[in-house]
């Protein structure tokens, strides 16, 4: 069994139990946002970086963006989620044919290592992890310049280049709720620096982004912080009972580009209220 809840962001994610044999909770809690809108934790008693999955849901095709940390089905059965949700939505927006886009976020390995899961199944299109597989796949030829569009039938998604924690990164807009998943980029947490210069523009051109469009909230991958500010959940965490919301606003994204500017590029960690910048040498 699963937790299905429902409506909006009023939602209490599951953070790992005490001692993760004994947790209670299912290996995927699914959260639906609204009927086509569906945001997926890995329980971080099977995995402690409990990434966030999104499955949206259009006229023609589906979007998974990651498929998290855990390959093994016995473990972490995203496949069958997926397919039961993908199911449901088509019980009542029937669709022959109806396809499925794995893409993701980032290639790392715990936002990617259910890939496999999905080899086999129908009318699904997998992208490749490497930039060559994402440019060409989105059609972002002038990256990390550019914006592509996802069409999913009815509901448009916008691809933003978003190197600088990793190189082929990119960030989703979705235009019919407004959300922007910023993958690792940005999230209440330990945010891992590769490329300072990139990843610099990449949030300058999240910002111009967010000048433009409409931007509702910026849903990254993990929480890391807890609520009480600047004090984080230490890496390999398994239990994070004080969690902030998982949401963020454009007004962390500005106070991610003054932490930059203060920063300056020097390598090392840096506490903020609500995230931690780890700038790698
Ligand atoms: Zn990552």
């Amino acid at each position: 069994m699963r937790q299905r809840q429902r409506g909006g962001l009023d939602v209490r994610w599951h953070a790992g139990w005490p001692s993760a044999k004994h947790d209670p909770a299912p290996d995927i809690q699914v959260h639906v946002y609204d009927e086509s809108t569906l945001i997926l934790r890995q329980n971080m008693s099977v995995h402690f970086e409990a990434p966030f999955l999104f499955l949206l849901l259009g006229e023609r095709r589906a979007l998974l963006l990651d498929t998290g940390a855990t390959a093994d089905p016995a473990h972490f059965p995203l496949r069958r989620v997926v397919d039961e949700e993908v199911a449901r939505w088509l019980e009542l927006h029937p669709c022959p044919s109806y396809g499925l886009v794995v893409a993701h976020t980032h290639g790392h390995r715990d936002h990617t290592a259910a890939d496999g899961q999905f080899a086999d199944r129908p009318h699904t299109v997998t992208v490749g992890r490497g930039l060559g597989a994402v440019t060409s796949f989105f059609g972002l030829p002038r990256w990390p310049e550019g914006v592509a569009s996802l069409d999913l039938g009815g509901r448009v998604l916008d691809v933003i280049p978003g190197p600088g924690h990793e190189p082929a990164a990119a960030v989703f807009h979705d235009r019919r709720t407004g959300m922007l998943f910023t993958g690792d980029t940005l999230y209440p947490g330990h945010l891992y620096v590769q490329d300072v210069a990139a990843y610099t523009a990449t949030v300058d051109r999240l910002l111009a982004f967010c000048e433009r469009h409409p931007v509702t909230q910026l849903l990254g991958c993990h929480i890391e912080m807890t609520t009480t500010p600047g004090d984080d959940y230490p890496r390999g965490t398994t239990h994070q009972p004080d969690e902030p919301p998982l949401e963020m606003n454009p007004g962390h994204l500005r106070a991610l580009r003054r932490a930059l500017t203060e920063t300056a590029g020097r390598p090392g960690t840096h506490r903020y209220a609500d995230f931690l910048l780890h700038i790698e040498e």
